[in-house]
């Protein structure tokens, strides 16, 4: 470790801002976990609470926030499709008065700033796969649209700060991650299959099955968002980080079946408005610039976290019984 900073997680006690913590203090870092628990929870994070270089902060991002830090990494956003559009007015202002905030916290004491954006500013995507260049087709009024426009609406306030004010960004594009920590009822379909499985409950493929998604593991993708933010003033991004295997969402669901030896049989459900048929990330920037790619393969990265599960469905179930 070269000198240990003061860095401010913003949705640390989420999936993702978990394991950001995690790796910045293994690597001797001063962490500030900012949230207000919306979708995240103590426990993510209850195994740092005595970690004398660890501090954690109830706060919403939508609001002004005073403190002293050389990096930002601003993760604090519902990320979950049925969690976004629960309260849809909450997540815009979350994205953009949180990425106001922060890139403002950025300008007055100098901070280096990372934005958590994602593969949804592509929305349904016409280029395939999808580099940086590709500017988009977004819905502006349906349903994903709180947090597809937020999330562009923050990367156009992240390079406007970046222009006017010079302020020290990086925009990173993430694709579908999972792992460990993601919430049983966080409605995303890798913990959604997993849970169901386990359970031998039936497993709810949307539509046909047939769209795609490309998943990165999340010890994978933290490497990627670490890696972005140690590149030089000169990179600012926007870069895709995630995974480009692509599999269609009924092959992820044989997958998990496999995986589990449940009994657990597909069923179908309506497509959600406005789902994206195809996403795959083209990773050229981030191989070039990050000398980054993704390490673990679906099947091994599944494993880890289906036996995460199992663990959390088992402690639930003694718990359940000693009541
Ligand atoms: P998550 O829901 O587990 O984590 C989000 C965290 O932000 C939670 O802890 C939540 O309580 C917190 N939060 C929400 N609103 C807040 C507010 N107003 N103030 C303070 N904290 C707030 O989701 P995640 O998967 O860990 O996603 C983290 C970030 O990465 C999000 O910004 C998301 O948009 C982005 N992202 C994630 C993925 C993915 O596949 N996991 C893909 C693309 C982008
Ligand atoms: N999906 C599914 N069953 C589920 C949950 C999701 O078939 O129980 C589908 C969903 O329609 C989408 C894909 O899986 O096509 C990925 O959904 P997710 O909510 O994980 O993230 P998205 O990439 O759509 O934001």
């Amino acid at each position: 470790m070269l000198s240990s900073k003061r860095i401010l997680v913003t949705g640390g006690a989420g999936f993702l801002g978990s394991h950001l913590c995690d790796r910045l203090l293994e690597q001797g870092h001063e962490v500030l976990c900012v949230d207000n628990f919306y979708t995240g929870t103590r426990y993510n994070v209850h195994h740092l609470i005595s970690h004398p270089r660890f501090e954690l902060m109830r706060h919403d991002v939508c609001f002004p926030l005073y403190v002293e830090v050389d990096e930002i990494y601003n993760l604090a956003c519902p990320a979950s499709p049925v969690h976004y559009q629960f309260d849809p007015v909450q997540t815009t202002k979350t994205a953009v008065h949180g990425a106001i905030n922060m890139l403002g916290l950025a300008k007055r004491v100098k901070a280096k700033v990372l934005q958590a954006s994602t593969s949804e500013v592509y929305g349904d995507p016409s280029e395939h796969p999808q580099p940086e260049t590709y500017w988009g087709n977004v819905n502006p009024i349906g349903p994903r649209a709180c947090y597809d426009e937020g999330k562009r609406c923050a990367e156009t306030l992240f390079f406007d700060y970046h222009r006017q004010h010079k302020v020290r960004i990086k925009v990173a594009r993430i694709f579908n991650t999972y792992g460990p920590r993601m919430h049983p009822n966080d409605g995303r379909v890798v913990s959604n299959f997993i849970v169901q499985a386990l359970k031998n409950e039936d497993i709810t493929l949307y539509g046909d099955g047939a769209q795609t998604r490309s998943f990165c593991y999340v010890d994978d993708l933290v490497d990627g968002l670490m890696r972005l933010m140690a590149t030089g003033d000169d990179v600012t991004g926007p870069i895709n980080i995630g995974n480009p295997v692509e599999f269609t969402i009924r092959e992820l669901a044989e997958t998990v079946i496999d995986l589990t030896g449940s009994a657990s049989q597909l069923v179908l459900k309506p497509l959600p408005a406005d789902d994206p048929r195809q996403r795959q990330p083209d990773i050229t920037l981030a191989t070039r610039d990050l000398g980054w790619r993704p390490r673990i393969q679906l099947r091994d990265g599944l494993a880890r976290t289906i036996a995460y599960f199992e663990r959390l469905l088992m402690s639930s179930s003694r718990r359940r019984a000693a009541e």
